[in-house]
């Protein structure tokens, strides 16, 4: 069966926050389409700062704030607090994760002079400057690969990061989403709705609203 490590892809480093504000400025990659190929996605993710929530935390902001989520938070489908979609004759399989709508000035729905929810942000946020790489090998097993944007002004500065926190923040965030990701994936299998040679991507999310395209 295959396994899960974390590992954190530097021996130290040093982080304190100068609250610039950059982390609540979310990039979407242009060039990249609606889905994107699981061999694409490092490449993704670096040109990419888009904040990944749980459906546990979309529910906890949606209790808090009252507000639905189709107001906050970005997918490429409709939002029904599913992940994984199911296109092409089964041949593709589409995680849509969902992440954190922005406003035109792609600053962070929740962003006014500051986070308005700040008990309530995500894990991605708490983690920022530091974010996660998957990698998998030909057994299939993943490592989650803890390294950080070199863009946030606070990395050097301040006390050496607590890797541990930053362990048990990745992996509560990666047994949140692989646990639901786990059960629709069995459920469409046992319902024969994946194809036998069928490819997975991960979605562009809030994409398709941009290019009008249809999947
Ligand atoms: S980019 Fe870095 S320094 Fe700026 S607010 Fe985000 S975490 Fe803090
Ligand atoms: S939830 Fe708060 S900390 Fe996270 S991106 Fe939005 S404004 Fe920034």
């Amino acid at each position: 069966m295959p396994s899960v490590f974390i590992k954190t892809a530097f021996l130290k480093a040093r982080f304190k926050c100068s609250r610039c504000g950059t982390c609540c400025h979310h990039k979407r990659p242009e060039e990249f389409g609606d889905l994107v190929p699981l061999e694409r996605l490092k490449e993704f993710w670096q040109k990419s700062n888009l904040i990944y929530l749980t459906h546990q935390e979309v529910e906890a902001i949606r209790r808090e704030t009252g507000l639905e989520p189709a107001q906050f938070v970005d997918t490429l489908f409709e939002y029904d607090g599913k992940t994984v979609h199911i296109d092409d004759a089964g041949e593709r399989i589409i995680l849509d994760f969902p992440v954190m709508k922005s406003k035109e000035d792609t600053t962070c729905i929740f962003f006014r002079d500051g986070c308005t929810i700040y008990p309530l942000r995500p894990k991605a946020c708490r983690l920022f400057p530091f974010r996660v790489e998957e990698e998998t090998n030909d057994q299939g097993d993943l490592t989650l690969n803890i390294c950080y944007n070199e863009s946030c002004p606070g990395m050097g500065m301040g006390k050496i990061a607590d890797k541990a926190l930053l362990q048990r923040l990745v992996l509560d965030q990666f047994k949140e989403r692989s646990e639901s990701v786990a059960s629709e994936v069995r459920a469409l299998a046992e319902e024969g709705r994946i194809g036998k040679n069928a490819r997975i991507y991960r979605s562009h999310p809030g994409r398709r609203e941009k290019s009008g395209s249809m999947l």
